[in-house]
């Protein structure tokens, strides 16, 4: 750095010192500020993010859940009475007189909710209560999203007994074994789009289709 640091260094070696460069210094502590300068900016954008997914995830959430913490997300639960039953929770929130509502997330175009996403929900909450010994509401929300978009609707749903859902699993389990015979649907929402309506011939699609070659 000019005459005086060439001055300085030249003395110095003839003491037999070796000086750190005064430009090496500099970039040093430039480095260092740039260093500090990327921590702080992800932290900044960190707690940003953080703070986003937050209003996002409380934004949709009906009455009951405003004030209530999420106690279980994407987990896991077991039981083997009354029947053996797996349930993947998607969220648990715990309200404030400490039960647990159910939620579980479905992409959907239209806000709707099916019969299955009840089942789902109830096995769920006979998969908590008999596991963890924990207090699940009677009722659950399934919050529908809209494709390509951060709208979220949530349909409130009345869940089936742990009767129902055991009656539910063990016809399931005997239609799989073969202890029992198959019940035709015959809804017009499902027949309609079924691979099997050819073979299976269902009532709701002769009315609605009385010239399609089955219905004769
Ligand atoms: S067409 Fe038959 S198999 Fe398919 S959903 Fe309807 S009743 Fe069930």
């Amino acid at each position: 750095m000019g005459e005086r640091g060439n001055a300085l260094r030249a003395a110095a070696r003839r003491r037999g010192v070796t000086v750190v460069g005064q430009e090496t210094g500099i970039i040093a502590g430039v480095i260092v500020a740039l260093v500090l300068c990327a921590i702080v900016a992800a932290g900044v954008l960190a707690v940003a993010r953080e703070r986003g997914t937050r209003v996002h995830e409380q934004g949709w959430r009906p009455g009951p859940l405003r004030n209530a913490s999420i106690e279980y997300a994407e987990k896991t639960f077991f039981t083997a009475r009354p029947v053996r039953l797996v349930a993947r929770v998607d969220r648990a929130y715990r309200t404030q007189d400490a039960v647990l509502v159910l939620t579980e997330l479905k992409r959907r175009r239209q806000p709707r909710v099916y019969l299955s996403d009840v089942v789902e929900l109830s096995a769920q909450k006979v998969a908590i209560e008999r596991s963890m010994k924990r207090r699940v509401a009677d009722a659950g929300y399934v919050v529908v999203e809209r494709p390509g978009t951060d709208q979220r609707t949530p349909i409130g749903v009345k869940l089936l007994s742990e009767g129902q859902v055991t009656a539910l699993a063990r016809r399931y389990f005997d239609l799989i074994v073969g202890m029992a015979a198959p019940r035709k649907a015959d809804v017009l929402g499902l027949c309609n789009s079924c691979p099997y309506a050819e073979r299976c011939k269902p009532r709701v699609l002769q009315r609605s289709r009385p010239d399609e070659p089955f219905s004769r």
